[in-house]
């Protein structure tokens, strides 16, 4: 049985149609990439499986079970199991990396805050960042930035990763430790959709290409088969 279904999602923004019926499923450890020219609907649709943006028409289901948006305790143990990186990083710029961390498990966990630094330390850990916990964003890259917020969507215990073009804000040379992050990730078996502009990573990552244009999926399948007449 799938982890997450998402069935006929649509969306427009005033008259113009973003999202034309969309329809994806993902089995467990499985890892679906997202590609397409910019535009096309990809981190709508991302935004729209975690209802940052409200769908206008659709259905997600995790584990079986229809999500309903406007139940907000549903919503918020939804959006814990189905974790969001974004371009962006989006981190607290007046607290630690650790602190980045612990807060979510703390005010959304309600963990007690020496098990939520125990575990806020492992997580930072597990991304290579042990050594900087204590550095505030200011202190760190781009690439570092990111696996901060890698680690604090890990810290909640997902199901499923939602990537939204997660190098796209980083210089080059700071990719591939991401990338490094992701793959083992990836490795460790859990089960995530990324949206991507990076075709080298999306083949070598890829159980499945999806490839959008228009707010709608054109083609999917193995990396080979979409990657090569892409
Ligand atoms: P991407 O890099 O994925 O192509 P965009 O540059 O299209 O992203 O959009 C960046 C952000 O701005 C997104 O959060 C998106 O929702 C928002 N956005 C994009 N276009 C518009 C628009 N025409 N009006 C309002 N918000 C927009
Ligand atoms: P992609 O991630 O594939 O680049 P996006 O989902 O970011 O595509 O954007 C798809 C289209 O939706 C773009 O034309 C963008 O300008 C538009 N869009 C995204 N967010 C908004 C918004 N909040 N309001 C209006 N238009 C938006």
């Amino acid at each position: 049985a799938p982890v997450l279904t998402v069935e006929g999602i649509r969306k427009s923004f005033g008259n113009k149609e973003i999202l034309g019926g969309v329809d994806l499923s993902i089995r467990r450890g499985e890892i679906k990439v997202l590609i397409g020219p910019s535009g096309a609907g990809k981190s709508t649709l991302l935004q729209s499986i975690n209802f940052l943006v409200m769908p206008d028409a659709g259905r997600i289901c995790l584990e079986g079970r229809p999500v309903d948006p406007s139940d907000r305790k549903g919503l918020c143990l939804y959006r814990q199991q189905v974790g969001m990186i974004f371009q962006e990083f989006n981190l607290f710029d007046h607290l630690t990396a650790l602190g980045n961390v612990e807060i979510g498990l703390v005010r959304v966990k309600k963990m007690k805050r020496s098990q939520a630094r125990e575990r806020a330390m492992a997580e930072l850990e597990r991304v290579g960042l042990g050594v900087h916990a204590h550095k505030y964003p200011a202190e760190l890259s781009g690439g570092q930035k990111q696996r901060v917020s890698i680690a604090r969507a890990l810290a909640l215990d997902p199901k499923v990763m939602l990537l939204d073009e997660p190098t796209s804000a980083l210089d080059p040379e700071l990719i591939g430790e991401v990338h490094a992050v992701i793959r083992d990730l990836g490795a460790a078996g859990m089960t995530m959709i990324m949206a991507t502009h990076q075709i080298g990573f999306a083949r070598a990552l890829a159980d499945e290409i999806i490839f959008m244009e228009n707010g709608v999926v054109i083609e999917q399948g193995p990396p080979d088969k979409i990657l090569d007449d892409a």
